[in-house]
């Protein structure tokens, strides 16, 4: 099912859940049993990263193929600039749409592991908009999601300003939904939504939500992605790194207040950042009662 679809049936929040595809078979075969336990919640769709690596890259796209054969899942295939020409890119989306995949994430992509910076290879984009006009353009069948960053993107020189002014040109090309990175303040996003509404960005703005399951890891994920830990989280989360349970417990606890303040305050749906892991989702969307097989 298009995502153009999704968003049109939707009676309620959007649900998605996002994976990432594993470099062992131990890995793998965590990941399908826990693509097998969220699937008991029926997400709208769930999605899979895409590495800066070929191997990596490979992974994305034979998880995404496969879990358009063998589930009932809508699978979104994120895709990035990261060392690609436009006919790398092109050979990919012709691979997918012969494989019955209808969506997209375009991205610029992270810089490959061991360099700071992205370099735009000859022959290919600079930016995800690029990106997102192209594959309309050329590949019209897919429906096209696109990130954004409701507290900055780190490269972003103009700060918010710049990352609501990239979003709007990403909607303008053709996207039909952005997906923000995760964040743990509430108010940088309401604030972010209400200056891009007024700048003209009109698709749903469906917020990135990590439950926290490994405070030390959000940290250090976080620093690098430019998301804000607030002091009141690492109060409460930092006494608790040594005991695993308390941490699922708090990490579940504090992405449930998260989520319900956003949806009490008109988000259109809930992305989960799942680093394969089922359980805290799946908590979550319960105790909101937003899992789909409770409704
Ligand atoms: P862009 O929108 O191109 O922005 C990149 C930078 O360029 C920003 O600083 C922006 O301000 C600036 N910019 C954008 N357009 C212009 C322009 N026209 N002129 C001048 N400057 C411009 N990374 C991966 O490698 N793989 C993934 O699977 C992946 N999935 C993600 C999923 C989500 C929901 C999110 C939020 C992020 C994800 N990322 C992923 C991370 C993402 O690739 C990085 O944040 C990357 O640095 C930026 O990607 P982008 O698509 O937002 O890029």
């Amino acid at each position: 099912m298009k995502l153009t679809e999704i968003l049109a049936d939707a009676a309620g929040p959007l649900i998605s859940c996002e994976f990432f595809p594993p470099k062992t078979d131990k890995g793998e075969a965590n990941l399908w049993q826990c693509l097998q336990e969220l699937a008991t919640i029926r997400p709208d769709y769930v999605s899979v990263t895409y590495g800066a690596g070929g191997s990596s890259q490979d992974r994305t796209k034979r998880i995404v193929i496969r879990i358009r054969h063998e589930t009932e899942l809508t699978p979104v295939a994120h895709l990035t600039c990261v060392g690609a020409t436009r006919e790398d890119l092109a050979a990919l989306l012709e691979e997918y749409r012969e494989a019955g995949i209808a969506n997209i994430l375009a991205l610029r992509g992270d810089p490959p592991e061991g360099t700071d910076r992205f370099k735009m290879v000859k022959g290919g984009f600079a930016y995800a908009s690029d990106l997102v006009r192209f594959i309309r353009e050329q590949h019209g069948n897919f429906s096209i999601a696109v990130a954004t960053y409701p507290e900055g993107h780190p490269e972003s020189p103009g700060g918010v300003e710049d990352d609501i002014r990239f979003l709007k040109l990403k909607q303008d090309n053709g996207a039909c939904v952005a997906i923000t990175q995760y964040f743990f303040d509430n108010e940088a996003f309401y604030r972010f939504r209400d200056r891009a509404v007024a700048a003209g960005v009109n698709i749903p703005i469906v917020p990135g939500i990590v439950p926290i399951t490994n405070y030390t890891q959000i940290v250090s994920f976080s620093a690098k992605c430019g998301a804000i830990i607030p002091d009141w989280l690492h109060t409460r989360m930092q006494p608790l790194v040594d005991d695993a349970e308390a941490t699922k417990a708090a990490g579940i606890d504090i992405a449930a207040e998260q989520c319900a303040d956003l949806l009490a305050h008109g988000a259109p749906g809930l992305h989960f950042i799942t680093l394969n892991k089922s359980e805290a989702t799946i908590a979550v969307c319960r105790r909101l009662g937003i899992a789909k097989e409770s409704i």
